[in-house]
């Protein structure tokens, strides 16, 4: 037997239930992973809610984890037992044992501890494709980056100064406009004093700014397409506020020309050699201390519903992880 937090309908964190479980041996292709930690992540709740639809239920919740393979399943090439691994958006995450196929897992460098890449993997991909292929971030980009403080956020704000790039970070609090900045945003806005749209002509002189990175959704809607410059690119990668409405088309014309688009780290990675590159390349950044994944919180794994009504309260920073 194995613990899991399963949820057996959707709903609030009190759906979530510690159980124990049986997940038999590896299948073909299939590792058993005996996990250190889990990720905890904001699609978690979107998942919980019944916002995105899991497959079936009842469901371990949670997608993404890190640990050491105990057992491998027949025709397994890319590890080994006793290889340390980790993975993001594969479902059924928050358990202390998981059968995960193995080509959706890589190995953890020697330099990264296994909690540290459990909190890194799904919010650190998610930088790396945002900002290196969604839009190609230079030197003289310009971009508004919504929750800056969070797990991406803290992420992106690190990315993007190693880039040299200038970020305009927006936040809930003082204190997390600090953090932000201490992250490397080149300006905060507190959104619960300032209006974002109007900062953020002031700050880039009424030009705008070239890629709009928001992951909050419905209120930041349509002001994150107001922030922008002509021609340049809404990026709606999240709704941790509600789910943006459905949108008129012409408003990206009248709004001058505009791009948009809706993408997941799923798409980004469904391919192994797509998976290893952009994992290889967050590693990089990680060992060469461009960026440091801050867990700023650890809950027990039986603890998860807590978990959730903090992140649900806007009251985290940076990574959280649930420890096995
Ligand atoms: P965060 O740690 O960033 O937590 C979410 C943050 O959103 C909060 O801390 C809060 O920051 C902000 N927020 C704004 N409005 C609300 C609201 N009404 N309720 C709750 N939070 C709000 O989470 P993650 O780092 O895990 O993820 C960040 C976002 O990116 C999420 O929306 C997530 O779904 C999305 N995401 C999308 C991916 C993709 O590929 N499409 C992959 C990974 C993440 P503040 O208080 O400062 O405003």
């Amino acid at each position: 037997m194995i613990n899991a937090v399963r949820i057996h309908t959707y709903g609030g964190p009190e759906v979530l239930t510690y159980e124990q479980i049986e997940i038999g041996e590896p299948g073909p292709g299939q590792i058993r992973l005996r996990q250190k930690a889990c990720g905890l992540n904001y699609i978690d709740c979107y998942q919980r809610s019944g916002s995105y639809a899991l497959p079936s239920l009842p469901a371990v919740l949670g997608m993404e984890g890190a640990g050491e393979v105990a057992a491998v399943g027949a025709g397994v090439t890319e590890v080994a037992a006793g290889d340390r691994v980790a993975y993001a958006m594969s479902p059924g995450g928050y358990a202390s044992e998981r059968l995960i196929a193995a080509d959706r897992v890589v190995k953890i460098p020697a330099g990264i501890a296994d909690e540290t890449a459990a909190a890194m993997m799904l919010q650190g991909m998610t930088v790396r494709y945002l900002l290196r292929e969604t839009y190609p971030v230079t030197a003289s980009t310009v971009m508004l980056f919504h929750a800056a403080a969070g797990g991406v956020g803290l992420i992106a704000c690190q990315w993007a100064r190693k880039i040299g790039a200038t970020l305009i970070g927006t936040v809930s609090s003082d204190e997390k406009a600090a953090l932000a900045l201490a992250h490397g945003a080149t300006h905060v806005i507190n959104v619960k004093r300032e209006n974002f749209v109007e900062r953020v002509r002031e700050i880039t002189g009424g030009a705008g700014c070239d890629v709009a990175y928001d992951s909050v959704g419905k209120d930041t809607f349509p002001g994150s397409l107001d922030c922008l410059r002509p021609r340049g690119l809404w990026v709606s990668f999240g709704n941790a506020s509600g789910k943006v409405p459905p949108i008129e088309i012409g408003m990206l014309s009248a709004k001058g020309s505009l791009y948009a688009t809706r993408p997941t780290l799923a798409t980004y990675i469904a391919k192994r050699a797509d998976l290893t590159a952009n994992a290889a390349e967050l590693f990089h950044m990680v060992e060469t201390g461009a960026v440091k994944i801050e867990i700023n919180q650890r809950y027990a794994l039986a603890d998860a519903a807590q978990a959730h009504r903090d992140m649900e309260a806007r009251k985290t920073t940076g990574s959280s992880v649930l420890v096995v």
